[in-house]
Parts: C-alpha cells; structure tokens; sequence
C-alpha cells in the first residue's frame, strides 16, 4: 500500500469514527481548570482488568488534585501543570518518570517541555537519563537559564547545577517495561501500549492565564538518542494566552511534521477554529502523514477538548466547579 493510499484510509477513518472531541460550552467557564492526559497508547478495553483501570483512575485523580491544590491557592498556572505531571512522572504506571520505557539498548532517556501562555516563556529537555523529574528540569531551563532547551549529557549536568535530584538511570526502571522491551526486540513490533505513554497538563489560572506542560520516557525500543515530539515547543507542548494551550502524545515522528501544538493555536487564533475543530484539522494531518495519537486542548478561556484517535486517551478534568472527570477508553464522555 502507498504511503498515500494509507494516509487517505486513515484520514476516513478518523471520518468515519471520528477523532473523540469533548468540549465544553462557555457558560461553563470556570475560574480555574487544570485538564490532563497520561498517554494515548492505552491497552486495548480487554486487556484492562477492572483494577488497572481503577488504578489509572485513581492515579489520574491523584494528579488532578495536585494540580487543583495549586490553582485553588490562587496559584499559577505554569505552577499547577508542573504539579500535575509530577505525580505521574512518580507513578509507574505512566511512561514519564519511575516506570518509563526503555530504549533498544536498555536505558531509559526522557523528554519533557512546559510553556507559560502568560509571556510565552517555554523550557524543555531531551534525552536526560539521570534527573528524577525532567519536568522539574525543563522548569529550571525556562526559570534559570537563557536558553529554551537542553539535551543530553548537558541537560542533566545543567539539572543537577541548579540543584535538583538526580538518580541512577535504573530507578526509571520496571519489569513491566523490560518485559516489554523483550517484547518488542523479540517480534520488531510494538502494541499501543508500547508505542505511546507521556504525561501532560493544561490549566487555565485564576489570573487569567494558561500553561501546558508534557513529559515523556518515548517508544518502547526507540533508539538511542532519538527525540520525539514531547520536548519540542510546538510541536508536543504550546500555551498562548487568550488562545490555548496544548499539550499531545502520540507518534512523535509525525506529531513533529505537523507541529502539533502550534498548528492548532494558530488554526484558534487566526482561523477562528474552535479548539476542539483546530485539534480534528491537526490530528487529521497526523493521520494522513500515517501517524496517531490525542491531544488535550485548553482554549485561553478554559473551555477544553480532548480529541484522540486511538482506542483510548487516559484523561481528566477538574475545576472550581467541584467538577472532577477521569476517563480512558472513547465512550466514557
Ligand atoms: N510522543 C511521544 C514520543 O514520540 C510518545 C507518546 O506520546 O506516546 O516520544
């Protein structure tokens, strides 16, 4: 089949299907929000015994909290995604931290970026092997740094400088994601569940203003030194005040062709699409270029979208409403 012929067939499915889209109407507008993801690559609704899912749940919920703790204080809301995606850098569960997956030759390397829609500051690492918590380190790049992204061997070094811990590389390690890998290595074919993970968030401030951030271990088996999309501002992770904020997983290859991120705040801005149709636009091109994966959107007034087209999305909500919402396979809205 031509790389056309199958762009053009996974361009009807999501026709046909639909990428899932929810969002909200603006009398529904709150003072604060925070909206997550922990990945587009969710094992398939068969394979999920009823306490993975209640595991993911709660382990979304738990996230959520953290994030809502901060906004609740009158908090930023570059502050509330960074809190959002540190409990799930934390959590084995998530491929973004303790638990991510492993490249083909038995490490893991991780990527992480996060945007403040206030002034557009951004920060991003990629491929860091020891510092606990990339969002942290990407964080301290956009804070205490001139520069926008690090890499490498320079990125931990600049992370542990500013102070921040730093483990052996065998503690994002789990025998969940060796058993994978073998896996993988093994048949040279990766399920959902391998080929996605990332974490991210997206919040809107009782100020008004909104943040994104992503973090991310990549692909099973990638190779060493492959990048994906996560760390790329613009592509993974984008936040403009007034506009939106946009944080995306899935197949970073062709999340980065497409810009992701950027492509659908600018589709908000200047083509007046709603957040929800500028993310169906940008991840139709996703799937025409061959590839898939979701996006959480956040628009500069809080409404908010989550529009994926895999089987799946782990995903929740929460704001000043009292409303809280998790969910992971596509019929849950
Ligand atoms: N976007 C990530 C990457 O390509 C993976 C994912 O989101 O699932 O590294």
């Amino acid at each position: 089949m031509t790389r056309a012929l199958f762009g053009f067939l996974l361009s009807l499915m999501i026709v046909s299907t639909g990428p899932v889209a929810h969002a909200q109407t603006e009398s529904e507008t709150p003072e604060w929000r925070i909206v997550i993801h922990g990945g587009a690559g969710v094992i398939t609704r068969d394979k999920l015994t009823d306490e993975q899912e209640a595991a993911y749940n709660a382990a979304l919920e738990v996230s959520l909290k953290a994030g809502s703790d901060v906004l609740r204080e009158g908090g930023s809301a570059v502050d509330a995604v960074q809190a959002a995606v540190l409990t799930m850098e934390d959590d084995a569960l998530f491929n973004s931290g303790h638990g991510a997956v492993m490249t083909a030759a038995h490490e893991h390397e991780l990527d992480a970026s996060i945007m403040d829609g206030k002034n557009r500051d951004a920060g991003s690492v990629a491929g860091v092997k020891h510092v606990k918590n990339p969002i942290l380190a990407a964080r301290a790049v956009m804070d205490q740094s001139e520069h926008v992204m690090f890499a490498g061997q320079g990125a931990d070094d600049f992370a542990e400088s500013v102070g921040l811990e730093t483990v052996e590389n065998s503690y994002f390690t789990t025998e969940r994601r060796k058993k994978a890998l073998e896996r993988v290595l093994d048949t040279q074919s990766r399920e959902d569940a391998d080929r996605h993970g990332t974490v991210g968030a997206v919040a809107l401030d009782k100020d008004g203003n909104i943040a994104a951030a992503t973090t991310t271990g990549g692909m099973t088996a990638k190779a060493p030194g492959r990048i994906g999309d996560s760390p790329l501002i613009g592509a993974a992770t984008y936040a403009q005040n007034d506009v939106c904020a946009v944080s995306a997983t899935g197949h970073g290859e062709y999340f980065i062709r497409v810009g992701v991120a950027k492509t659908i705040c600018t589709r908000v801005e200047l083509a007046g699409d709603s957040i929800a149709g500028a993310a169906e636009n940008a991840l139709g091109q996703v799937a025409e270029l061959g590839g898939d994966g979701g996006v959480i959107v956040m628009g500069g007034d809080g409404q908010y979208a989550y529009v994926f087209n895999t089987a799946g999305m782990y995903r929740g909500m929460s704001d000043s409403t009292g409303a809280m919402e998790t969910a992971i396979f596509e019929a849950e809205d």
